[in-house]
C-alpha cells in the first residue's frame, strides 16, 4: 500500500511531518511519500522556489526512513493537478491500494480541486484532523463522508481505492503561514520546524521580509 501527502511545504514543518510519521504508522506501511507541488492550482504562487522547497525537505527528512519524497510535481510543468499525480501513480502500481493523506483543512476543499470527482475512483482518503478545521457538514463532500467512510485504515488494504479514513494525529497548530510570517518580520520560528531547515533558511535568507 502506498501513500503520498502532497503539500506546497512553504517550508515544511512539524505540522507536516509529526502527522505524516503517525499516518504512516497507523496504516502501518514502509514510508508515506511527502509530495511538493510545484505551482499549487488553487492558492498564490509559493514564495520558495520548487529547488528551494524541496532543499528544504530533504533537511528536514535527512535521515527518516519512515518518510520519502517524491518530487515527480516539481518536475513536471504548468499547475501541480494532484488528479495527474494519482494517474501516473495508479498506472506504476496496478491494482495496489493507493492513499492520498490530507489534512481537514484541505479535504474540506477538495470539490475545488480540479476533477475532484475522479479522486475517490484513483485512492482512498487518508484525513489527518488539524486544528480549527471539521468534518465538511454539506454539498457532496459531506454526503460521500457518510457513505465511503470506514472505521480502520487495515480496512484501506481490502481494495485499491475509494475509503475514506481518519487518523488521529497530535494536534499541532503550526502553519508555513505563519513560519513565513514570523521570518519576514525577522522574528525567530525556531520549534516549529526542525532545526536543520531553520538553519538552510538563515544561511540563504530565504523567506526574508
Ligand atoms: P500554508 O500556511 O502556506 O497554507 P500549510 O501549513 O497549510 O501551508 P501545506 O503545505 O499547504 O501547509 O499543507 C500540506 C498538507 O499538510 C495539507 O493536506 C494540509 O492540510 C496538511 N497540514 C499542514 N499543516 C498541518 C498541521 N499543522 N496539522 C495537520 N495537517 C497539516
Amino acid at each position: 500500500m502506498l501513500c503520498v501527502l502532497g503539500g506546497t511545504f512553504d517550508p515544511v514543518h512539524f505540522g507536516h511531518l509529526r502527522p505524516a510519521l503517525e499516518v504512516q504508522q497507523a496504516l502501518d506501511i514502509e514510508c508515506v511519500h511527502l509530495l511538493p507541488c510545484r505551482v499549487p492550482p488553487h492558492r498564490a504562487v509559493p514564495v520558495a522556489s520548487p529547488e528551494q522547497r524541496l532543499a528544504l525537505l530533504r533537511a528536514a527528512l535527512d535521515d527518516e526512513p519512515a518518510l520519502a519524497i517524491d518530487a515527480r510535481e516539481l518536475q513536471r510543468e504548468g499547475p501541480s493537478y494532484m488528479v495527474e499525480t494519482l494517474e501516473a501513480l495508479r498506472r506504476e502500481r496496478g491494482d495496489q491500494p493507493l492513499c492520498l493523506a490530507l489534512g481537514m483543512d484541505a479535504f474540506a476543499g477538495l470539490e475545488s480541486w480540479h476533477r475532484w470527482q475522479d479522486i475517490p475512483v484513483l485512492c482512498h482518503l487518508v484525513i489527518m484532523q488539524r486544528p480549527g478545521s471539521a468534518w465538511p457538514d454539506r454539498g457532496a463532500i459531506a454526503g460521500w463522508v457518510e457513505q465511503a467512510r470506514v472505521d480502520a485504515p487495515h480496512i484501506l488494504r481490502s481494495r485499491p481505492a475509494g475509503c475514506i479514513v481518519a487518523v488521529p494525529v497530535t494536534q499541532l497548530a503550526v502553519s508555513s503561514t505563519q513560519i513565513r510570517a514570523l521570518l519576514a518580520a525577522g522574528r525567530s520560528p525556531r520549534y516549529l520546524l526542525p532545526d536543520a531547515v531553520l538553519e538552510r533558511i538563515r544561511q540563504e535568507n530565504w523567506y526574508a521580509g
